[in-house]
């Protein structure tokens, strides 16, 4: 079945003269480095291409630097009914934002929707799927398809899709021997891994004082999680001083690495009352179980939620979901 969704995929790109590539609002290295190498091997085939993301303005700086080509467009830029349109890295049409009409816009129009992803239960919401919740990364699955295109590897083109599978294995710490594989492909056409870690690894010294008093502040909870540990912090507003949410993203893994965390959970304040809640969990606890009864969703070990109030609210509703 994997092997006639990519061929069905490829025939259908072959096809198109214009496409448009979404991944998910607040993209990470993964939904955006998925687009955009999907995006430059199109253009390569002679294809009108952009990428664009439901909250454009978002898209922090360390990822912008993978657009090498310019093919990032404001959402107000993607065509109200795309030609063809590609949906990458998202769990569900939700997860597009207000681009989520562009799927029924290009569907209307008679245009095909290929959504490429690798959530748990990703429903089958476009014409042609490449659908695998095995893959660590969408951007295997764009490898395999770029492979499917007969496209070969460019330095550019590699280093979009190394940053998708660096960033969604944990650095590596989930990886596979397969990924490994993948990863050796990719280094072999011309990434330079010593620099994109650095890049994705760096932060203004600001970061340092906005670390002390987020981890000053966290907090042990044992048996809250089935019994064993859950540690949480809170990163409000008045935190963030000389920092972006992009220097926040971090702070969940530094928190989970606490021996004494089964559960770990950051709640971030986008703005006044409004969290983004980041979950992760060491051992079997399924934290897209927690993040999808509070109206999020994810990976098992990987996942989240928007949540309004305050920061006791928001902690309470997690301890509450996890039982
Ligand atoms: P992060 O904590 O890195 O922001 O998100 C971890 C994972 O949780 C992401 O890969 C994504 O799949 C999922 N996730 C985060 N926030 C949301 C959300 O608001 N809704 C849904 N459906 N999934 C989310
Ligand atoms: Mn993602
Ligand atoms: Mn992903």
């Amino acid at each position: 079945a994997m092997g006639s969704d990519y061929a069905a995929a490829a025939d259908l790109l072959r096809a198109a003269t214009d496409v448009t590539l979404l991944g998910h609002v607040n993209p990470d290295a993964d939904a955006l480095g998925s687009a955009l190498a999907l995006a430059l091997a199109l253009k390569k085939l002679g294809k009108r291409t952009r990428v664009s993301f439901g909250s454009p303005d978002t898209v922090p700086e360390v990822l912008r630097g993978l657009d090498s080509d310019g093919l990032l467009v404001p959402a107000c830029d993607v065509p109200a009914a795309p030609a063809t349109l590609v949906v990458l890295d998202c769990g569900s049409d939700r997860r597009l934002g207000p681009l989520i009409d562009r799927v029924a816009a290009t569907r209307a129009a008679g245009g095909r929707v290929l959504v490429i992803d690798h959530h748990v239960g990703t429903p089958r919401f476009g014409t042609d799927h490449i659908l695998d919740d095995t893959a660590v990364a969408t951007a295997v699955l764009v490898l395999a398809l770029l492979d499917e295109l007969d496209v070969p590897l460019d330095p550019a083109i590699a280093t979009c899709l190394y940053a998708g599978v660096l960033t969604d294995t944990g650095f590596f710490r989930r990886a596979t021997g397969a990924t490994h594989r993948i990863a050796a492909r990719l280094l072999d056409a011309g990434v330079d891994a010593e620099e994109l870690s650095r890049r994705f690894d760096e932060h203004p010294f600001a970061w340092l004082r906005m670390l002390a008093t987020v981890l000053g502040r966290a907090e042990l909870v044992p048996e809250a999680a089935g019994g064993r540990g859950l540690v949480h912090t809170t990163v409000h507003l008045s935190d963030m001083v000389g920092v972006t949410i992009d220097d926040v993203e971090g702070v969940v893994d530094l928190v989970r690495s606490s021996s004494e965390a089964e559960v770990a959970a950051v709640a971030k304040e986008l703005e006044p009352g409004v969290w983004t809640v980041s979950l992760r969990a060491v051992g079997d606890v399924d934290v897209r179980a927690v993040a999808v009864s509070l109206g999020g969703g994810g990976h098992r070990r990987a996942a989240g939620f928007t949540a309004h109030g305050t920061a006791e609210d928001v902690l309470a509703s997690i301890k509450r979901a996890l039982g």
